[in-house]
């Protein structure tokens, strides 16, 4: 077999080879995406339930703080029900109403908090739904990865089979060269000769639309045994028989 013929036969193998690889690989990614989205939304229920936590200490800190007060306020009005003279009295009536002033502000504080906390619950609320919702998302996406691993794996080991007898009826030279620009190409490595203008022997490379000489394009139409590449694209050219039957110098 001419060796044209034999790399386009195991390149045909690999590009399906390839088709099936990628089906998994998409499912693999969504998978990880959605993942990581439900990671981000751990993240934030954690970093609410934290900042809920140390609103709520606050409160508490905020009452102790208020039932001193409290005291303080009991034990004033009960001395300035002692008074002895006007002056205390209103020494006194000044303490008092000091002490109703800081009750106050702590109130305050503390019903500034429990809103916040308020806050805080409905957003965790909602985080709640979304993470029930993409919970589900994340199982049957790797329900779905399972599945096409397990639809794929039949058909990718026939596959192989197959590529490791075409490989066979490629010269080493020939195979390592295919198999280098494989991985630095990403699988695409084969170009069709395209016909520009037969009239004037104008040629093109199909993947890259370079111009290629009448020379090299005579090459690879004369001889199904030359491997040449695109000098732009480094792909392996390329003709279809139909072309090689029509350009063929007769
Ligand atoms: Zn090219």
């Amino acid at each position: 077999m001419p060796v044209m013929n034999a790399l386009l036969a195991l390149h045909q193998t690999e590009r399906q080879i390839r088709a099936l690889r990628s089906r998994v690989d998409s499912a693999k990614l969504y998978q990880t995406m959605q993942q990581r989205k439900l990671g981000e939304i751990e993240t934030r229920q954690t970093e609410l339930t934290d900042r809920r936590k140390q609103r709520q200490a606050h409160i508490g800190t905020l009452e102790t703080e208020g039932q001193s007060v409290e005291e303080r306020l009991t034990k004033f009005r009960e001395d300035l029900n002692a008074a002895t003279s006007t002056k205390e009295y209103h020494g006194l009536l000044n303490e008092v109403n000091a002490q109703k002033d800081i009750k106050r502000g702590l109130d305050d504080q503390a019903l500034q908090e429990m809103g916040e906390i308020e806050k805080i619950e409905e957003e965790l609320e909602t985080l709640k739904g979304q993470h029930a919702e993409r919970t589900t998302v994340v199982e049957q996406a790797g329900k779905d990865l399972a599945e096409r691993e397990a639809e794929v794996s039949d058909q990718l080991q026939v596959l192989e089979g197959e590529r490791d007898v075409k490989r066979a009826d490629v010269s080493p030279t020939v195979l390592d060269r295919y198999e280098m620009l494989l991985d630095d190409l990403d699988g695409d490595v084969m170009a069709e000769v395209l016909e520009v203008d037969r009239r004037r022997r104008e040629y093109a490379c199909g993947e890259c639309s370079v111009h290629l000489p009448f020379d090299q394009v005579n090459r690879i139409t004369g001889n199904a045994d030359e491997v040449l590449q695109c000098e732009t694209c480094m792909r392996i050219l390329f003709v279809s028989e139909e072309f090689r039957e029509a350009v063929v110098v007769k």
